[in-house]
């Protein structure tokens, strides 16, 4: 693998799981934005964008897509990357993106099981399950637009990634 992979999707589509999984199995490296950025800053999301707003938030967010992106690399994005048409032309450009799609009840089930609230403050101020069918609704046609390649994400993560391994024909260990 050369060009660099961009996993996107919602929250708890499993980008982070399944990056970890795949650039195993393709011998890459792995970043993961969400986590760059907060051991950079030295605070969690949740604490940046209680001090800073989101806007400030998703120009960090946009700055760690271009420091992190390079060859043989498999990047998982934050939920929001997709948001700034700079960032999905830039990810479609430099790399193959690959949207994790998964229903609105997997999401919320994942979600509940695994909060993780200092990675993902609420966006909406309003119930997970509520929450999560309005993001996804908002953002669903952004994720298509940036993705080379739609997978189902409802899989176990192993099946996700023989699914972008098939679709990008890797080579993998
Ligand atoms: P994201 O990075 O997209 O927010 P994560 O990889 O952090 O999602 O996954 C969120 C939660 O869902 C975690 O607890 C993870 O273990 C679980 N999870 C992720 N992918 C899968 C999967 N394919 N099948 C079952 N559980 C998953
Ligand atoms: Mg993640």
């Amino acid at each position: 693998m050369t060009q660099p992979i961009f996993l996107v999707g919602p929250r708890g589509c499993g980008k982070t799981t399944v990056g970890l999984e795949l650039a195993r199995v393709s011998q890459s490296q792995f970043v993961d934005t969400d986590h760059w950025l907060q051991t950079e800053a030295g605070e969690t999301i949740a604490q940046l964008v209680e001090k800073e707003g989101w806007a400030r938030f998703r120009a960090r967010e946009t700055a760690t897509l271009m420091a992190v992106t390079a060859p043989g690399t498999v990047i998982a994005t934050g939920g929001g990357i997709v948001l700034a048409e700079q960032n999905r032309s830039f990810m479609r450009e430099k790399g193959t993106v690959i949207y994790l799609c998964a229903p609105v009840s997997t999401l919320v089930a994942r979600l509940e099981a695994s909060p993780e609230e200092g990675q993902r403050p609420t966006l909406t101020g309003k119930p997970v399950s509520e929450e999560v069918s309005e993001i996804l609704a908002e953002r669903d046609a952004l994720y298509r637009e940036a993705a080379h390649h739609v997978v189902n994400a409802s899989q176990a993560p192993e099946e996700v990634v023989n699914q972008i391994v098939t679709a990008l024909r890797l080579a993998c260990v």
